[in-house]
Protein backbone atom coordinates (compact mmCIF):
# COMPACT_ATOMS: atom_id res chain seq x y z
CA UNK A 1 0.00 0.00 0.00
CA UNK A 2 3.19 1.96 0.73
CA UNK A 3 4.59 2.00 -2.45
CA UNK A 4 1.31 2.03 -4.38
CA UNK A 5 -0.06 5.62 -2.54
CA UNK A 6 3.38 6.65 -3.19
CA UNK A 7 3.18 5.84 -7.33
CA UNK A 8 0.24 8.10 -6.68
CA UNK A 9 2.59 11.26 -5.58
CA UNK A 10 1.70 10.73 -1.71
CA UNK A 11 3.69 11.68 0.76
CA UNK A 12 1.93 11.43 4.33
CA UNK A 13 0.07 8.48 5.27
CA UNK A 14 -1.21 7.29 8.40
CA UNK A 15 -3.12 4.21 9.04
CA UNK A 16 -4.20 2.63 12.29
CA UNK A 17 -4.84 -1.17 14.02
CA UNK A 18 -8.45 -2.99 13.56
CA UNK A 19 -9.87 -2.80 16.62
CA UNK A 20 -13.29 -4.45 17.89
CA UNK A 21 -15.61 -3.08 20.38
CA UNK A 22 -19.19 -3.23 21.45
CA UNK A 23 -20.71 -1.55 18.07
CA UNK A 24 -18.33 -3.32 15.34
CA UNK A 25 -17.84 -6.76 16.51
CA UNK A 26 -19.38 -8.23 13.86
CA UNK A 27 -16.37 -7.47 12.34
CA UNK A 28 -14.04 -9.89 14.39
CA UNK A 29 -16.97 -13.04 12.89
CA UNK A 30 -16.24 -11.72 8.89
CA UNK A 31 -12.59 -10.68 9.04
CA UNK A 32 -9.66 -11.71 10.78
CA UNK A 33 -8.75 -8.95 12.51
CA UNK A 34 -4.88 -9.06 13.06
CA UNK A 35 -3.36 -9.18 16.73
CA UNK A 36 -1.32 -5.92 18.30
CA UNK A 37 2.00 -7.66 17.48
CA UNK A 38 0.87 -8.70 13.87
CA UNK A 39 0.27 -4.95 13.62
CA UNK A 40 3.19 -3.53 14.59
CA UNK A 41 5.90 -6.11 12.82
CA UNK A 42 3.63 -5.16 9.46
CA UNK A 43 4.13 -1.11 10.51
CA UNK A 44 7.63 -1.39 11.19
CA UNK A 45 8.61 -3.51 7.82
CA UNK A 46 6.43 -0.99 5.88
CA UNK A 47 8.27 2.12 7.71
CA UNK A 48 11.24 1.47 6.59
CA UNK A 49 9.81 0.70 3.22
CA UNK A 50 8.25 4.39 3.54
CA UNK A 51 11.36 5.91 4.72
CA UNK A 52 13.36 4.39 1.66
CA UNK A 53 11.40 5.86 -1.27
CA UNK A 54 10.81 9.35 0.69
CA UNK A 55 6.96 9.11 2.33
CA UNK A 56 6.08 9.80 6.15
CA UNK A 57 4.20 6.84 7.25
CA UNK A 58 2.53 7.27 10.60
CA UNK A 59 0.34 5.17 13.30
CA UNK A 60 -2.19 7.00 15.16
CA UNK A 61 -0.02 5.33 18.09
CA UNK A 62 3.14 7.22 17.48
CA UNK A 63 1.08 10.86 16.44
CA UNK A 64 3.16 12.21 19.83
CA UNK A 65 6.82 10.74 19.44
CA UNK A 66 8.33 13.70 17.93
CA UNK A 67 7.28 15.60 20.64
CA UNK A 68 6.33 15.24 24.33
CA UNK A 69 2.50 16.26 25.28
CA UNK A 70 -0.12 15.97 28.18
CA UNK A 71 -2.85 15.31 25.73
CA UNK A 72 -2.77 12.54 23.43
CA UNK A 73 -5.15 14.98 20.79
CA UNK A 74 -6.98 17.74 20.13
CA UNK A 75 -10.25 15.64 21.43
CA UNK A 76 -8.63 16.07 25.14
CA UNK A 77 -8.18 20.55 24.98
CA UNK A 78 -11.10 20.12 23.35
CA UNK A 79 -10.66 21.32 20.05
CA UNK A 80 -14.73 21.61 18.35
CA UNK A 81 -15.54 19.08 15.53
CA UNK A 82 -19.32 20.49 14.31
CA UNK A 83 -21.00 17.54 13.53
CA UNK A 84 -23.56 17.77 10.66
CA UNK A 85 -26.87 17.13 12.83
CA UNK A 86 -25.96 20.58 15.18
CA UNK A 87 -23.18 19.02 17.76
CA UNK A 88 -20.31 20.02 18.42
CA UNK A 89 -18.06 17.04 19.17
CA UNK A 90 -14.37 16.78 20.37
CA UNK A 91 -13.38 13.46 18.60
CA UNK A 92 -14.05 12.01 15.41
CA UNK A 93 -15.56 8.91 16.94
CA UNK A 94 -18.41 11.26 17.75
CA UNK A 95 -19.51 12.22 14.61
CA UNK A 96 -22.96 12.32 14.80
CA UNK A 97 -24.11 14.18 18.21
CA UNK A 98 -27.54 11.86 18.23
CA UNK A 99 -25.56 8.20 17.93
CA UNK A 100 -22.76 9.35 20.43
CA UNK A 101 -20.84 8.42 22.20
CA UNK A 102 -22.15 11.58 24.06
CA UNK A 103 -19.35 11.76 26.49
CA UNK A 104 -17.90 14.00 23.39
CA UNK A 105 -20.16 16.68 22.85
CA UNK A 106 -19.49 19.76 24.43
CA UNK A 107 -22.00 21.79 22.63
CA UNK A 108 -24.91 22.12 20.14
CA UNK A 109 -26.16 24.65 17.80
CA UNK A 110 -29.05 26.56 18.85
CA UNK A 111 -30.78 27.43 15.98
CA UNK A 112 -33.64 29.82 17.31
CA UNK A 113 -30.97 31.79 19.59
CA UNK A 114 -28.05 31.20 16.29
CA UNK A 115 -25.43 30.51 17.70
CA UNK A 116 -23.98 27.70 19.20
CA UNK A 117 -24.05 26.80 23.20
CA UNK A 118 -21.23 25.36 25.22
CA UNK A 119 -21.21 23.03 27.65
CA UNK A 120 -18.47 23.92 29.95
CA UNK A 121 -18.76 21.34 32.40
CA UNK A 122 -18.08 18.45 29.32
CA UNK A 123 -14.87 20.83 28.36
CA UNK A 124 -13.65 20.64 31.65
CA UNK A 125 -14.36 16.49 32.01
CA UNK A 126 -12.30 16.36 28.53
CA UNK A 127 -9.46 18.93 29.32
CA UNK A 128 -8.76 16.43 32.37
CA UNK A 129 -7.82 13.91 30.23
CA UNK A 130 -4.19 14.75 30.66
CA UNK A 131 -1.21 12.22 31.76
CA UNK A 132 -1.16 13.49 35.25
CA UNK A 133 -4.78 12.74 35.50
CA UNK A 134 -4.45 8.79 33.76
CA UNK A 135 -3.44 6.95 37.06
CA UNK A 136 -1.98 4.11 35.05
CA UNK A 137 -0.08 6.39 32.58
CA UNK A 138 1.52 9.13 34.84
CA UNK A 139 4.46 7.16 35.20
CA UNK A 140 5.10 5.33 31.72
CA UNK A 141 8.26 5.71 30.80
CA UNK A 142 7.01 7.11 27.20
CA UNK A 143 4.24 8.65 29.00
CA UNK A 144 4.84 12.10 27.32
CA UNK A 145 5.30 10.67 23.92
CA UNK A 146 1.41 8.60 24.35
CA UNK A 147 -0.28 10.26 26.96
CA UNK A 148 -2.82 7.74 27.21
CA UNK A 149 -2.95 7.11 23.88
CA UNK A 150 -6.31 7.69 21.85
CA UNK A 151 -9.76 9.04 24.09
CA UNK A 152 -12.13 7.64 20.98
CA UNK A 153 -11.20 4.26 20.69
CA UNK A 154 -9.83 3.96 24.30
CA UNK A 155 -13.82 4.83 25.11
CA UNK A 156 -15.18 2.60 22.39
CA UNK A 157 -13.26 -0.25 23.73
CA UNK A 158 -13.65 0.26 27.68
CA UNK A 159 -16.35 2.66 28.38
CA UNK A 160 -13.71 4.94 29.87
CA UNK A 161 -11.46 7.93 29.12
CA UNK A 162 -9.47 7.39 32.09
CA UNK A 163 -8.43 3.53 32.18
CA UNK A 164 -5.67 2.21 29.60
CA UNK A 165 -5.95 -0.37 26.88
CA UNK A 166 -3.07 -2.89 27.04
CA UNK A 167 -3.78 -3.95 23.69
CA UNK A 168 -3.00 -0.57 22.56
CA UNK A 169 -0.49 0.23 25.66
CA UNK A 170 1.82 -3.34 24.29
CA UNK A 171 1.36 -1.97 20.49
CA UNK A 172 2.82 1.56 21.27
CA UNK A 173 5.60 0.72 23.50
CA UNK A 174 6.90 -1.94 20.63
CA UNK A 175 6.76 1.11 18.39
CA UNK A 176 8.42 3.29 20.73
CA UNK A 177 10.64 0.53 20.71
CA UNK A 178 11.79 1.19 17.32
CA UNK A 179 11.37 4.53 16.51
CA UNK A 180 12.82 7.27 18.16
CA UNK A 181 11.28 9.78 20.47
CA UNK A 182 11.27 13.16 20.85
CA UNK A 183 13.60 14.25 17.64
CA UNK A 184 10.93 16.48 16.14
CA UNK A 185 8.59 16.07 13.24
CA UNK A 186 9.83 13.93 10.05
CA UNK A 187 9.98 15.19 7.02
CA UNK A 188 6.14 15.07 5.17
CA UNK A 189 4.44 14.38 9.09
CA UNK A 190 1.61 16.39 9.73
CA UNK A 191 -0.05 17.29 13.17
CA UNK A 192 -2.13 15.31 14.73
CA UNK A 193 -5.64 16.61 14.14
S1 LIG B 1 -10.46 9.26 17.45
FE1 LIG B 1 -8.66 9.47 18.80
S2 LIG B 1 -7.18 10.57 17.58
FE2 LIG B 1 -9.17 10.88 16.61
S3 LIG B 1 -10.01 12.76 17.46
FE3 LIG B 1 -10.75 11.08 18.74
S4 LIG B 1 -9.28 10.91 20.43
FE4 LIG B 1 -8.30 12.09 18.79
S1 LIG C 1 1.02 3.25 29.87
FE1 LIG C 1 0.60 2.64 27.72
S2 LIG C 1 -1.19 3.83 27.13
FE2 LIG C 1 -0.32 4.79 28.98
S3 LIG C 1 1.07 6.40 28.25
FE3 LIG C 1 2.29 4.53 28.52
S4 LIG C 1 2.26 3.53 26.49
FE4 LIG C 1 0.60 5.03 26.50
Amino acid sequence: MVEYLSSLGVKTIYGDNIFSTDANEYMNQQYSVPSWQDYTEGFIKAKKRAKKIGVFYGSWLTVNFHTETTHNCSSCIPLPRLTTDGYVSSCDVTSLGKDGPEIFIYGKWNPDRKKIEYNIKQSVLLNSRSLENLDRCKHCSIGPYCAGSCAGKLYLKTGSLFTMDHETCKATKKLAHYLPLGMGKEEYEIEHP
